[in-house]
């Protein structure tokens, strides 16, 4: 069986849907492995280092899909390619189902079988596939990383002959995946760390990362998780009172880095434009959310604005900036997906009663067979 690596085509793309490492790896498989020249550029993953893994290499798009049975793509493919996938083929890789109705039904169209990583479910063996955690982690990393760069102060405590230099207060808003690595990141710099988080659970794994958990009701957020471990939107009541928390804690930080998210929905406004200007100008908001609407009322997606000296970063794809080590955890995720599924033959044996298959699926022989998906684009 042949699988494709395509050459990312979206502006802020730098990630490949695989390495040198995971290729040896899917070639072992059996796999047929065609990478299209240049995918890996971006992410310092040069052609030679393909061909040497095993992969041929093709010269367009359309060469590296000709015949191809599986594809793996960072992002969903754009129209002008899913001509060129044949009718039975899989693709697997982040294709954003909530925000594409229209490439779902065009997928079951041409009748190719769609993956969607996103939707991978949390739980244990699913950990090594899990591409929103893998990505996650590097984009909280970072996050902090682009505050200091744009922080007009040093982060750790520093005694000097000339003074003091006092530590900076981080706030990280959302202790997920991307919140606890920002903690971490920013303990390791010497910030003095608070966080807040809807879900309760998040106070133990902030405290033990060093960082001081901002509560606003303990009886509301023991019902904040899904069964999928995910945050649910919270009541009215809950919003006002974690608003006014906020407001008093984000008035004494230098640095916000902010990720919350709920699933599938906008993300949740937690920084208001009179929390912004409460700031003292020189201080920076990192909004992993941008994207998703943003945590902060005025951050806008794939900018750094200023008000009032106050820098709102909203910056796209966060894990981007980190384009080797993403692409790498994120080629191993796909792996780790695909190889269950591969024949001693190398031949594709799909287990569609496969908890995680489930989870994934967006179309099968034809037809949508998600089920948050199906009622959506009948
Ligand atoms: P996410 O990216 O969906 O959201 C980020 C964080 O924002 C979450 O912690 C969420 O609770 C928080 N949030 C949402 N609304 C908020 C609000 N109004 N105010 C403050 N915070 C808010 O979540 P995630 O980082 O992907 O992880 C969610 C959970 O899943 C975590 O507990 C994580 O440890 C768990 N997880 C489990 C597995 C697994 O078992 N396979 C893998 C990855 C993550």
């Amino acid at each position: 069986m042949k699988l494709a690596i395509l050459r990312e085509h979206q502006a802020h793309e730098t990630r490949v849907a695989a390495s040198p490492e995971s290729v040896k790896k899917l070639v072992a498989l059996g796999l047929d492995v065609s990478v299209e020249r240049g995918a890996g550029a971006k992410a310092f993953m040069t052609d030679m280092q393909f061909a040497q893994a095993g992969a041929r290499l093709a010269d367009t798009a359309q060469a590296a899909l000709d015949g191809a049975d599986i594809i793996f793509t960072v992002n969903r493919p754009s129209a002008d390619y899913l001509v060129f996938i044949k009718p039975g083929a899989t693709l697997i890789g982040m294709l954003s189902p909530y925000q594409d109705r229209a490439g779902i039904v065009a997928y079951a169209a041409r009748n190719i079988d769609a993956f969607a990583m996103e939707l991978m479910p949390r739980i244990t063996r699913a950990q090594s596939m899990d591409v929103l955690s893998s990505q996650s982690n590097l984009a909280g990393y970072r996050a902090v990383l682009e505050a200091c760069y744009v922080y007009s102060r040093a982060m750790p405590m520093m005694m000097t002959p000339g003074g003091t230099i006092a530590p900076a207060r981080v706030m990280v808003m959302g202790a997920g995946v991307a919140g606890l690595q920002a903690i971490a990141t920013a303990r390791r710099l010497g910030a003095i760390v608070s966080a807040t988080d809807v879900r309760l659970a998040a106070k133990e794994q902030v405290e033990s990362l060093g960082g001081k958990f901002v509560m606003t009701d303990s009886k509301a957020m023991a019902d904040a998780e899904t069964a999928g471990g995910y945050a649910r939107e919270m009541s009215e009541e809950f919003k006002r009172k974690q608003a006014v928390l906020i407001a008093e804690t984000l008035a004494k930080q230098d640095i916000a880095i902010c990720t919350a998210l709920i699933p599938g929905r906008p993300a949740p406004v937690l920084i208001t434009e009179e929390m912004v200007r409460s700031m003292r100008p020189g201080s920076v908001i990192v909004d992993l959310a941008a994207e998703q609407g943003g945590n902060c009322s005025l951050s806008k997606a794939g900018e750094c604005v200023d008000i009032g000296g106050v820098s709102i970063i909203g910056y796209r794809n966060m894990p981007g900036r980190l384009a080797s080590d993403a692409s790498s955890l994120y080629a191993r995720n796909l792996l780790n997906f695909l190889s269950p599924h591969i024949g001693a033959q190398g031949e594709m044996n799909i287990d569609w009663q496969d908890e995680i298959i489930i989870g994934t699926a967006l179309t099968r022989d034809g037809k949508v067979v998600h089920a948050s998906l199906q009622a959506e684009v009948a």
